[in-house]
């Protein structure tokens, strides 16, 4: 069962069989050049001297003879009836004869069953030709369309046929390469059945100017790309215009101060640790870093559904309240493995005063596991707009957000849990009356 499809389609020297080679290389997958298989039924009528006109007769020959088309890791191998004619079908006879195989509907529609076939075979194929993302593979993972303009394709094949001859020789003429190009790319356009153009998904790549290896990059990039899960740009889109929203809603209500804001490391695994004054904390944590944050939040609110995709939409965990929920935390850890931010609020529940309470001990072992950095986050004011006990926040209110310097996951390591719970209700008290002090509050007595 083939697995990926990636076509190449182009006209003659556009670079797409040594591409598709390279490609299917790197890629560890097989290797069609379709281009070898209407040669090498040319090249048998040629040597059974059928007329090349005769539909009939050419699809005797596909009929009668044996051939062989193996598909390899960027190898393919061509044989008629037990005998090795990778060379042979490039003659300039067989070229100039391949046309009548080409135009004729009847063997198009054989060659592209044998290709369908080779293609089931391999877990994962690149294949090169003119109509293979159009007519072969309409449904293909990947279609590519090659171009280059007729002069470079000229001297391409001009450079491979001197090659070739091992140096210099008369009867190679550029000019008479670039005719019979443009000769071959008219035939191959116009031709009823699977005629040369690009797919209409094709990804159309001009090569002229670009090195092999330039070519074989962008085509590999393009095929890593489409390999990463869609969802997740898409997610962090919505991630980033919902805590834009966020940040009207907060700086159109309230006085917001942000303070520490660098203290956030730029990248790996962060554990936000905060306290809790109200139900805005996850939102004044979140919006004044430019990093995605996860949360947590209880059980409860996911069981009405329009709720629950909102807030699974903004990164947010369920867990359960008042017991050791292991489900969350293996995924705070696989968050954290991940090198992603998560938010906690070891207290647990919402502030009844606006004073921190002791933290309990258990978001240690998160931090341990997920060896992640950890920032004290100080909020102050978020009570005074929105206390447990009212229904609706009150507007206009300074609000203080604090990050703090960052605890390594080195020196976390070194800590026992009590020793960390401690140490960060200690400090973010501390962070909390220095707040409370810039903006002319009473400090809280701990
Ligand atoms: O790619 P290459 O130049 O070897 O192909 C030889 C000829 O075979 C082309 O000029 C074209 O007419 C024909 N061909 C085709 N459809 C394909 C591959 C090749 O008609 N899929």
């Amino acid at each position: 069962m083939t697995k990926l499809i990636i076509t190449i389609d182009g006209p003659a020297a556009s670079g797409k069989s040594t591409v598709a080679k390279l490609l299917a290389e790197k890629l560890q997958a097989g290797f069609l050049d379709t281009g070898a298989m209407y040669r090498a039924v040319t090249l048998a009528a040629m040597q059974q001297k059928v007329s090349m006109a005769s539909t009939a007769e050419l699809l005797d020959v596909l009929k009668k003879t044996r051939f062989e088309f193996v598909a390899a890791n960027g190898q393919m191998t061509v044989s008629i009836n037990g005998i090795d004619a990778a060379e042979e079908i490039r003659r300039k006879e067989v070229t100039e004869n391949v046309k009548y195989i080409a135009s004729k509907p009847e063997l198009r529609e054989k060659l592209v069953e044998m290709q369908r076939a080779i293609a089931n075979d391999c877990e994962k194929i690149v294949t090169e030709g003119r109509d293979q993302g159009t007519v072969a593979f309409p449904k293909a993972d990947m279609k590519f369309f090659l171009t280059a303009k007729p002069a470079e394709r000229a001297k391409r094949r001009y450079a491979e046929l001197i090659a070739r001859a091992g140096g210099q020789s008369e009867e190679i003429k550029l000019d008479q390469i670039q005719k019979a190009i443009e000769q071959r790319d008219r035939n191959d356009k116009n031709r009823a059945a699977g005629p040369l153009k690009p797919a209409r998904n094709a990804k159309k790549i001009d090569t002229t100017g670009l090195s092999i290896e330039q070519v074989v990059q962008k085509l590999f990039d393009c095929v890593e790309n489409k390999n990463k899960p869609k969802s997740k740009p898409k997610k962090m889109r919505w991630f980033r215009f919902a805590r834009g929203l966020c940040n009207i809603f907060c700086n159109l209500f309230f006085r917001i101060s942000v303070y520490g804001r660098e203290n956030v490391p730029k990248t790996g695994a962060v554990l936000l640790v905060s306290n809790h004054q109200s139900y805005l904390d996850p939102i004044l944590c979140g919006i004044p870093i430019q990093r995605p944050t996860h949360f947590l939040a209880r059980d409860t609110l996911f069981t009405n559904p329009f709720l629950g995709r909102l807030i699974s939409s903004v990164n947010t965990m369920p867990v359960k309240r008042g017991q050791s929920d292991l489900a969350a935390m293996k995924m705070v850890i696989s968050k954290l493995k991940q090198e992603q931010m998560v938010c906690l609020f070891p207290e647990a529940t919402r502030s009844i005063d606006g004073k921190i309470s002791q933290f309990k001990p258990g978001f240690g072992l998160l931090c341990r596991r997920g060896k992640a950095a950890v920032v004290p986050v100080a909020i102050d004011g978020a009570f005074e707009a929105w206390p447990r006990h009212k229904k609706i926040f009150s507007i206009g209110k300074k609000i203080s957000i604090s990050y703090g310097k960052a605890i390594t996951a080195e020196d976390v390591k070194n800590m026992d849990n009590k020793q960390l719970a401690d140490d960060l209700t200690q400090t973010l008290r501390r962070m909390q009356n220095d707040s409370r002090a810039k903006h002319g509050k009473q400090p809280y007595e701990y």
